[in-house]
């Protein structure tokens, strides 16, 4: 059922509450705000109850999909669920009153939270050393990046190549192009790995880099990921990893000893802060030894017993942001760390490996997984073969939103046809994966016997199909129902 708009509501003269007449002698308009700028109309504004208030914004977030709600196995996002504690800790008053400007003998305990989260981020990869700024996984990579051109530059090594596979994650390309290189793409051999044949042709003397998301978007771990490491080194190229995917590698894995020169993390997707909504999150950085100098500043340092802001460095690359970074997701993964230890983690990362196995056992038979192998924490199945009954991966997406669940990542990686791409994550239970390989393969058998359905879903929510190309490009904030009725197809 739709909501109607809270200025639908709206009864003139209602108020959520009202203030007792002020005692204060009031201060003259006139001399309080000048003239030009005195509004000569109150604002409309809706005039509800508080009662109103709350019943129409509560109804709205029950309108919506989020993984307190609905399992979310949305592939490459990581929505899994997040220990309520970890939002409490970031918030008690001690860690959320502090500003960064308090002398930092009044701050301490963070300093000492932030440089221990840079060992335990180091432990866990294998890397030397991590600055903890970067906002976004995107920003970690623009980060890398910059590091990556001071380590050439400071060589006097002119290389202007990047090298991404066509298995990366699109900020890769979006953040190499950004940052002044050049892309240049590498093919995934058949079985969705790099081609080691493919990456030899093209590691000329210009590649500064190797840009690698691993496991790679097909949830395949890159497994030849030493040689490729040795065939770039060879030549003092660097192995940069996108480690937005290190869900499936925690305890298991370590990237500095595969040879990674540096990566990043996502923080909001493997350590415990809520996302999805738009931020903030954070994408710290890790380097290997040889990269260390050029790492953002301030870093935090400790002396005797003392921590404190560290700006020297002689070649860094500066400041990615303001402050340092977004300090209560990093409080987040530094609670989700310490509670979860080594083994924990470990744990974590088993069973979101197994989860999505489990699913892709169920699904393969009716789904194909265009590059099957054991899959990491995620998999990408195609349903190309709907199209015979006029279906695509989108119709199938819409409808698992009347099935109770929110849809995979679709037509991503590129690289197969109508693709679904599914992680499950180590959250969800086996009941609850059963209940979702189900709704998919009932939606299979509904293409074949009733496709009219699958193409007009969802059937159950508030809205139906969007025009989203068209609210993208006329966005129309102000509803009517006249409006709403243009918007959605009526297919
Ligand atoms: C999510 C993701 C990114 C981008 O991270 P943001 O925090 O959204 O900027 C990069 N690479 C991979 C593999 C990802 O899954």
């Amino acid at each position: 059922m739709a909501e109607p708009l809270i200025f639908e509501r709206s009864v003139s003269g209602r108020r959520g509450y009202r203030l007792p007449p002020s005692d204060v002698l009031a201060m003259g308009q006139a001399e309080a705000i000048p003239d030009d700028q005195v509004r000569t109309e109150p604002p409309r504004l809706p005039e509800v109850a508080e009662i109103d208030a709350i019943r129409h914004y509560t109804r709205l977030s029950q309108l919506n999909f989020s993984v307190d709600t609905h399992c979310y196995p949305l592939g490459s996002c990581t929505m899994k669920y997040n220990p309520k504690l970890n939002d409490r800790i970031a918030a008690l008053p001690n860690f959320a009153s502090l500003h960064p400007l308090q002398p930092t003998s009044q701050v301490q305990g963070v300093l000492q939270l932030l440089y221990e989260l840079d060992q335990l981020l180091s432990a866990i990869t294998g890397m030397a050393a991590f600055t903890l700024q970067p906002a976004a996984g995107a920003q970690g990579e623009l980060t890398g990046l910059k590091i990556i051109a001071a380590y050439h530059r400071r060589k006097r090594s002119i290389r202007s190549t990047m090298l991404i596979p066509d298995s990366a994650h699109g900020t890769n390309p979006a953040s190499a192009a950004i940052s002044g290189f050049t892309v240049e793409k590498l093919r995934s051999g058949p079985d969705g790995l790099v081609d080691l044949h493919e990456l030899k042709s093209k590691l000329t003397p210009d590649v500064a880099a190797l840009m690698l998301t691993n496991p790679n978007t097909l949830g395949l771990f890159e497994r030849n990921i030493k040689t490729i490491a040795a065939l770039l080194h060879e030549r003092d190229a660097l192995l940069y990893m996108d480690g937005a995917n290190m869900n499936a590698l925690l305890g298991i894995a370590r990237p500095g000893e595969m040879g990674v020169d540096i990566l990043q993390l996502n923080l909001h997707k493997t350590f415990s802060t809520p996302h999805g909504g738009g931020g903030p999150g954070a994408g710290p950085v890790g380097v290997g030894k040889k990269l260390e100098a050029f790492l953002p500043v301030p870093r935090v340092r400790k002396t005797g017993k003392r921590f404190a802001w560290d700006e020297r460095s002689r070649a860094t690359i500066g400041r990615v942001h303001g402050f340092y970074g977004n300090v209560g997701v990093l409080i987040r993964a530094y609670a989700y760390i310490r509670t979860l230890g080594c083994e924990g983690l470990m744990r974590a990362s088993e069973a979101a490996i197994i989860n999505a196995n489990y699913l892709k056992a169920k699904l393969e038979p009716t789904f194909p997984v265009p590059f099957n192998d054991h899959c990491m924490h995620e998999f990408v199945v195609t349903v190309k073969a709907l199209k015979a009954h006029g279906i695509t991966a989108m119709d199938v997406a819409k409808r698992l939103l009347d099935y109770g669940f929110y849809a995979p990542t679709v037509y991503f990686p590129l690289i197969v046809d109508e693709a679904l791409m599914i992680e499950p994550t180590e959250t969800e239970s086996q009941e609850t994966l059963d209940r979702f390989a189900e709704a998919l393969l009932s939606i299979a058998q509904e293409a074949t016997t009733n496709p009219e359905l699958v193409r007009g879903a969802p059937h159950r929510l508030a809205v139906h199909r969007l025009d989203e190309v068209r609210a993208a490009r006329e966005p129309n904030l102000r509803w009517t129902p006249e409006h709403r009725q243009s918007v959605v197809h009526s297919r």
